[in-house]
């Protein structure tokens, strides 16, 4: 056992662990960070977009020395078909300013950094060692951890939970309860691998910049999904992912869906003659404001994934993580400071405090979002992805049909597929989830 009691334990080092380990011994208190992987970030998966503005209110100077693949000058938005894509492209060299706003990152490469920095600031960090349990006191407050190293019992004031979507330690500790299958994706992401100048020459960009494609359609096969293509700087990240109990039920394989996104005509040519180097899968939280668990009680909080703060509707995670991650961290430096214990009543300000923040309030906002993409995805991943094709298609090729004519046959056609009332229905419940 560690004789010594710190003042907090963040178990995980995450875009959340880190964060909140990297604050809290920053304002000089005694961390200790507890990962179960070999490094920091060799069990992290991501697209991977990093928001710099949450980052560098943890580390303003981040730009200096962080692994930063490509700055983001482009967006693409796809609603695809089996042979198209309909798109929105946005594009602005704006974008290409002194402190960019979104880059893309590798995150084995960037966690290994962050965890370098939340050395730096005074916090021990011990890799290759999994928490297994909580400790409790006789009045049920959690005091400090077990771990699989021998005779691993450490005290601390606090625990910190930032071990992910899965979130095994809090749920065997009956803290929340298990993901539930329908709300939560399972994506899996391959990196293939190209030349710089070939990115670069594809995606019509200069060097470092940047450029994501987000897809919807019947590349998810009638589930609820997005696929992704995010441009680094000599690779490609490029995946699907789609919600597990929509796997379940459509007894369809992620594998097989991903090997069908990298044939489609309008991503292949984008791949080609890449070399395919890792491959990986991983849940992602996606029940919104609706999922979040009790976040606070006595001795510990629960941040990032595992609280379930990730906002799928806008496809942004890391960044809740690592806000989510901050704001408990300056949440116990203030009960610290006030030498009030790490009680539930005392810690129950970091709930107060990501309440004013745009965690919550973007979660609220899109609070029927998930519930309604997921119980309608036959109609906005297949049906309307088709229509939109078909209405796109008749409207470009110039056949000696009037134009009147072509109008008739397109409203006819989304009329026969999803009646009048259908289309109103779906207008309206889309614009309620999205008011
Ligand atoms: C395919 C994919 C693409 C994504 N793309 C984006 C994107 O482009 N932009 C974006 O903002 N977000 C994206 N996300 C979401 C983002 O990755 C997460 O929101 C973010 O990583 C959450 O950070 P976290 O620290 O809460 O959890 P994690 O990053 O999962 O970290 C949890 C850590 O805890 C450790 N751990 C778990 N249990 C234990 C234990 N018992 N003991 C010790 N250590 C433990 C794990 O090893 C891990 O290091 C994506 C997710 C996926 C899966």
């Amino acid at each position: 056992m560690i004789e010594e009691k710190f003042d907090a334990i963040v178990v995980g080092a995450g875009m959340s662990g880190n964060a909140a380990a990297y604050t809290m011994a920053s304002q000089g208190l005694n961390v200790l960070q507890l990962e179960r992987g070999e490094y920091p970030g060799s069990k992290n998966v991501q697209g991977a977009i990093m928001y710099a503005n949450m980052l560098e209110k943890i580390i303003p100077d981040f730009r200096d020395d962080a692994p930063l693949e490509r700055h983001l000058v482009e967006q693409r938005l796809w609603i695809m078909d089996d042979t198209s894509h309909t798109g929105i492209h946005y594009r602005s060299d704006d974008f290409n300013e002194a402190k960019p706003n979104r880059y893309t990152i590798i995150r084995a490469q960037f966690d290994k950094w962050f965890s370098r920095k939340v050395r730096e600031a005074g916090a021990t960090v011990l890799c290759e060692t999994t928490v297994t349990e909580l400790v409790r006191d006789t009045k049920d407050k959690v005091i400090g951890v077990r771990t699989d190293r021998t005779g691993g019992e450490i005290l601390a004031d606090v625990v910190v939970l930032a071990e992910g979507v899965s979130g095994l330690l809090g749920t065997r500790a009956r803290l929340r309860e298990m993901p539930k299958p329908k709300s939560v994706a399972l994506a899996v992401k391959e990196m293939h691998f190209l030349p710089e100048e070939v990115i670069e020459q594809r995606f019509g960009l200069k060097a470092g910049e940047g450029c994501v494609i987000e897809a919807v359609g019947t590349i998810s096969r009638s589930m609820a999904g997005l696929g992704f293509l995010y441009t680094n700087k000599e690779s490609i990240s490029l995946g699907i992912g789609c919600l597990v109990s929509d796997f379940a039920s459509m007894m369809e394989s992620p594998y097989v869906i991903l090997d069908a996104l990298k044939s489609h005509p309008s991503i292949r040519p984008l791949i080609a003659g890449s070399e395919v180097k890792e491959y990986a899968a991983h849940l992602i939280p996606e029940g919104g404001y609706k999922a979040i668990p009790q976040l606070f009680g006595d001795g510990w909080v629960v941040v990032g994934d595992a609280a379930q703060l990730n906002n799928a509707v806008h496809r942004e995670g890391s960044n809740l993580a690592m806000t989510s991650g901050r704001i408990a961290a300056e949440a116990i430096v203030q009960v610290k400071s006030r030498t009030r214990p790490m009680t539930k009543q005392n810690l129950a300000l970091y709930k107060t405090m990501l309440e004013k923040s745009f965690v919550i309030k973007d979660l609220k906002k899109y609070k029927d979002m998930p519930a309604l993409l997921h119980t309608n995805s036959q109609n906005f991943f297949t049906t309307y992805p088709q229509l939109m094709s078909q209405a796109a298609q008749n409207f470009m090729r110039v056949d000696g049909t009037p134009k009147i004519d072509k109008e008739k046959a397109t409203t006819a056609a989304f009329i026969k597929a999803r009646s009048r009332w259908g289309l109103v229905s779906d207008v309206v419940r889309l614009a309620f989830a999205w008011r």
